[in-house]
């Protein structure tokens, strides 16, 4: 590949020199910011590196769900996190739909506002209604909504599933389409004159007396800010708590007469399905092998793989002989709390990252937030 050294002068200039922001990472976070920041400096250079030819960490890989927290979810975080903790989360999440939404036309990502179901096997807990009536009065103060969530008694019999007692409905959720929302923004991005320069991973910086210096793997560059949106890979460019979390996926071949018009969620949010073009896309299972799936290889492993297969033929699709067609992998990124990190790290340094499972939800109100950070 060429290095930045054998650039011609107009190259160099375009995209190496004299950038007021460099960001690193072309996922939802490093496209919402770039596009928010460039609302509020219309001058400024603003260049997007990203190490893959497309976005290869979860913003393309990811099962697109617009969802803001299921109740099994919520209960467990509550366990070990304070209540304002997670209902800041809930209210970023629900506040980063919003933002999106404010930025790209639901139609053009083929949002279906289709709600969600937390379902609940049969060999779980029974639903709490106190604990539901907890959860509306807490949610309403965010949604505005009296009962955002309901009780489902029979989701086995409407849809076909074995082994489901009950479920939680949540009306506001719904589903989007990932390789056209990222499309969009980055549409939206080359329109308002940010460069997007794929194939170049940056392996270190160091902030200097006027700027940041930063090491790529073509060469060096100095630039005005930096800001780091590379979520599960973090750990490469700064100490913060943000470690990789691998996820898996699953998509059968195209079923006839599929009507799955809805999302599902089971266990806390560790298994997701939803129907898409008459296929089901299942993933989840890393809770099977957290040590595993700690890790930045993209990849699957016929552990998961054979448990996702499971669920599909044992609960989703139980009297059926369902083809799977294809699996893939993405790295999200987590942390000991569910809230991102957005922060200032050092001079002209920034940093928007830990966005863990709910990142189609969580990312534009991140990067707004950079965007208002910035000076
Ligand atoms: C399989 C799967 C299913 C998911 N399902 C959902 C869902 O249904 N709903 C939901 O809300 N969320 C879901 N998520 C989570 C969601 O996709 C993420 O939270 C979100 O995409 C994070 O966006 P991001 O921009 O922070 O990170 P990313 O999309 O990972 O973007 C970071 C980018 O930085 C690049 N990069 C990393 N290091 C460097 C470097 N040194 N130099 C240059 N570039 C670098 C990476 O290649 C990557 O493209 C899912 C994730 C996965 C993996």
């Amino acid at each position: 590949m060429l290095r930045i050294d054998q650039l011609s002068y107009w190259e160099r200039t375009t995209y190496f020199e004299g950038q007021d922001v460099v960001i690193v990472g072309a996922g939802i976070v490093g496209l919402t910011t770039a596009i928010a920041i460039k609302n509020k400096y219309p001058k400024w250079k603003i260049v997007i590196l990203e190490k893959g030819y497309l976005p290869s960490g979860a913003s393309t890989k990811n099962a697109g769900f617009a969802c803001f927290g299921s109740p099994s979810e919520l209960i467990d975080d509550l366990k070990i996190n304070s209540e304002n903790q997670v209902w800041e989360t809930f209210d970023l999440r629900y506040q980063g739909l919003k933002t999106l939404f404010q930025l790209i036309d639901p139609q053009k990502i083929d949002y279906l506002a289709c709600g969600s179901y937390d379902l609940i096997k049969s060999n779980e807990e029974e639903i709490n209604p106190d604990l539901i009536a907890y959860l509306n009065t807490e949610s309403k103060k965010i949604t505005q909504k009296e009962e955002t969530f309901t009780i489902e008694n029979n989701p086995g019999k409407k849809f076909g599933f074995n082994g489901i007692s009950c479920a939680y409905f949540n009306s506001l959720e719904g589903s989007i389409n990932t390789g056209k929302l990222i499309e969009q923004l980055h549409q939206k991005a080359i329109q308002a004159g940010i460069s997007i320069l794929f194939g170049i991973e940056c392996q270190k910086f160091e902030t200097t007396n006027n700027g940041v210096s930063i090491n790529l793997s073509i060469g060096e560059m100095k630039a005005d800010r930096l800001i780091i949106c590379s979520n599960g890979f973090a750990k490469q460019l700064v100490n913060e708590d943000v470690v990789p979390a691998r996820a898996q996926v699953l998509i059968t071949k195209p079923i006839p007469n599929l009507s799955l018009n809805s999302t599902f969620h089971m266990d806390k949010g560790y298994y997701y399905f939803r129907s898409v073009d008459n296929r089901i896309l299942l993933g989840g299972g890393r809770n099977l092998e957290i040590n595993g799936e700690t890790t930045t290889e993209l990849g699957t492993t016929e552990h998961i793989q054979t448990a996702l297969r499971n669920i599909l033929e044992e609960i989703i699709m139980p009297y059926q002989k369902i083809e799977i067609d294809y699996a893939w992998s993405g790295i999200m990124g987590i942390g000991a709390s569910k809230q991102p990190l957005v922060k200032k790290i050092e001079d002209r340094v920034y940093l928007g990252v830990r966005m863990g499972g709910m990142g189609v939800a969580i990312g534009a109100a991140v990067g707004k937030q950079l965007s208002e950070l910035i000076d």
